[in-house]
């Protein structure tokens, strides 16, 4: 049978809007080290909403929202949601999309009139040598905005700046882990201006950016490998190997059913402080067992 502390700490756990999926990984949050943080849908709102479109090479604005949107019917990421609400305000009406593929980390693709769409990261645009206004990138890149591109045919139509919102209560987690001796680090497959933006708002110092999905994984299990007990915290599919590799995994409850169902321990109220709760619980509850 359950001790009864456990017992009793799931039926509170349950109230504070922890799910506990597995017992034993939450026991050894009381003896965390650090938590990483992925960034979009964790640390911020995962609420993309389109601030800047840039055309170029003849097309005009709404032709290039409405290619990339029309892709993004497709996607589950925050950025794609982002994208078609914009379409939608502008009442732009979508196409038809084929032979839809997600590039993990890096964007999508599809193919709209028989033409193929790509909607993608800076850091593909510059491993296929695209040219575009860099100036211009560098500048919504340093005010926090997650800026992707837009490809006809492999040439680069335009670019789509999007703002997400920073949670209050991402603030609020850094600053409590701090005071119980954890740290915070940051891990995101944005770009490095926008994850340092982000970072100087909350007050982590160290942020791992442009980082693929099982890179993530790699990079968790860099910090376990200092002796470290790491928790790791995300919402996206590309957080799911991270998850599993770290001593700890939490999802937020907003977040995809991938992440939930390899995390260890789910934030329901999607909330990033309740991970200071979680570590709070884990203390209270086995200190009385031992
Ligand atoms: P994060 O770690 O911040 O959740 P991801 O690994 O999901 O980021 O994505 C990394 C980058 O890949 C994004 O910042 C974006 O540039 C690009 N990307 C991913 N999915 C999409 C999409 N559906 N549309 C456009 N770009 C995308
Ligand atoms: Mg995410």
């Amino acid at each position: 049978a359950a001790p009864l502390v456990v017992a009793v700490s799931t039926s509170i756990s349950a109230k504070k809007g922890l799910l506990i999926r597995n017992q034993a990984n939450f026991e050894g949050a009381r003896n965390l080290n650090a938590v990483v943080f992925d960034k979009t849908g964790t640390l911020t709102k995962g609420e993309f909403g389109v601030t800047d479109i840039i055309a170029d090479k003849g097309y005009q604005k709404d032709e290039v929202l409405a290619y990339a949107a029309s892709v993004e019917q497709n996607s589950e990421h925050p950025i794609a949601a982002g994208i078609i609400g914009a379409a939608k305000d502008k009442a732009i009406s979508l196409n038809k999309v084929n032979d839809f593929e997600s590039i993990t980390g890096k964007g999508i693709q599809g193919k709209v009139d028989g033409k193929t769409i790509n909607v993608v990261s800076p850091k593909y645009v510059l491993d296929n040598y695209l040219t575009f206004d860099r100036k211009l990138f560098s500048k919504m890149s340093e005010e926090g905005k997650t800026v992707v591109f837009v490809l006809v045919e492999e040439e680069l139509i335009g670019m789509i700046a999007l703002a997400d919102m920073v949670r209050d209560t991402a603030k609020e987690a850094v600053r409590s882990l701090k005071k119980q001796g954890i740290h915070s680090i940051m891990l995101t497959g944005d770009n490095q201006k926008v994850a340092d933006w982000v970072a100087k708002q909350l007050g982590i110092e160290e942020v791992y950016a442009e980082v693929l999905p099982d890179d993530k994984a790699n990079q968790v299990k860099k910090i376990k490998e200092k002796g470290w007990k790491v928790a790791m915290t995300g919402d996206g599919v590309n957080d799911a190997p991270a998850l599993a590799t770290a001593d700890l995994g939490i999802a937020i409850g907003a977040g995809t059913d991938v992440a939930m169902e390899t995390a260890d321990v789910v934030l329901v109220k999607s909330n990033p402080n309740d991970v200071v709760e979680l570590v709070d619980l884990s203390r209270k509850t086995y200190r009385k067992m031992v």
